[in-house]
């Protein structure tokens, strides 16, 4: 049974839900200013002269922010079971470009549509578990356990976040060292994918926010996912090392993992107001067409704001621009 993240807590995190429609942050005032973040982010509405709330995706009417017809995502259909889940690694080899904080937004958002989902915190630096308001120094167990330790399941490490629905698998440091470790392994590239089956069933996605390397740890998260994300932040240099990524991609799915494919790139840390944004958002759309997600997040200090207190834009700031950016990113990712 996943233990809870809320301090001294075994309560379950349910004293709100989703399908009640009452959200934490919709108590605590941090929701009322999308003008501000407006200004912050340039994402500002051309439809009405700015009266109404800003388009959480920058583009004209119809327009994705590249300028490609965009899409209407259906709202995803409930589900009346749950499982077996699809395996996402959310993956780029350079740090900042917003794995984690995707990580924990869509996954928050495809909790919101009712998915059951679990989050694996792949990275020892713990971002994810310090952004669901877990203290990493803290844990005694961690993924590094279920990944070394025989007789340590992934059950024994589960936190059940403030998000209903969403489970955490943390890390910390320690994880460094499986790096390592399962170098003398058999089958060293398969050990994530062989922690996690036993959980498959009980969830519908699993996203494992991936480090900042195309080490071993990241071999095993790609072994154990159907798909890999790509965050990319739309600054100069976000293509860099993308053609070595996909070559890693390439090379997993023939030699270790024949169904991995990319399932898609996102654009984070967008700024429709300067043409250097949109230029390199164009760059990537000429290289990469439709594996480019039309969604694209804009950047807003509300995302480090998030990382501070330790939850989801989507519960922090449930109507602001970027919630509802994760949220249609969600429906995009299912639609897929
Ligand atoms: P990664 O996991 O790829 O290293 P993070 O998700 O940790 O990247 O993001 C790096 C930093 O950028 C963090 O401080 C995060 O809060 C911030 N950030 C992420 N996405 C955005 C965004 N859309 N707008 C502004 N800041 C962002
Ligand atoms: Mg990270």
């Amino acid at each position: 049974m996943a233990k809870s993240i809320i301090p001294g807590g075994s309560e379950p995190p349910g004293t709100f839900s989703v399908s009640s429609g009452v959200r934490p942050g919709s108590t605590r005032g941090h929701d009322t200013d999308d003008t501000d973040e407006t200004a912050d982010s340039g994402l500002e509405t051309r439809v009405d002269g700015g009266h109404s709330a800003a388009p959480a995706i920058p583009g004209l009417p119809g327009l994705d922010a590249a300028g490609r017809p965009m899409p209407v995502f259906p709202d995803p259909p409930p589900l009346d079971r749950h499982g077996p889940a699809w395996v996402l690694a959310m993956c780029n080899q350079k740090g900042g470009v917003g794995k984690t904080t995707s990580t924990i937004n869509l996954g928050a958002a495809l909790a919101e549509w009712g998915r059951r989902v679990l989050l694996v915190d792949f990275d020892p630096q713990g971002a994810l578990s310090v952004g669901l308001g877990v203290n990493p120094h803290d844990l005694d167990r961690t993924i590094y356990n279920v990944l070394i330790e025989q007789g340590v399941a992934v059950d024994d490490v589960l936190l059940k976040t403030n998000t209903p629905g969403m489970d955490l698998l943390p890390s910390n440091i320690d994880l460094s060292a499986a790096e390592i470790q399962l170098v003398n392994e058999v089958a060293r590239e398969h050990v994530l994918a062989r922690a996690l089956a036993p959980v498959l069933p009980d969830y519908d996605i699993v996203l494992i926010d991936c480090q900042p390397s195309l080490g071993l740890l990241t071999l095993n998260a790609l072994t154990a996912a159907q798909g890999v994300i790509i965050p990319l932040e739309c600054e100069f240099f976000a293509l860099r090392g993308v053609a070595l990524l996909m070559q890693t991609v390439d090379k997993v799915k023939l030699r270790l993992n024949p169904q991995l494919q990319v399932e898609g790139i996102l654009a984070t840390m967008f700024d429709p107001r300067t043409l250097h944004s949109r230029e390199v958002l164009a760059r990537v759309v000429e290289a990469f067409s439709d594996k480019v997600f039309h969604t694209v997040i804009g950047r807003t200090v509300r995302f480090p704001e998030t990382t501070v207190v330790g939850e989801p834009i989507t519960t922090y700031a449930p109507s602001s621009v970027g919630a509802r950016a994760y949220r249609e990113l969600a429906k995009e990712v299912l639609a897929r």
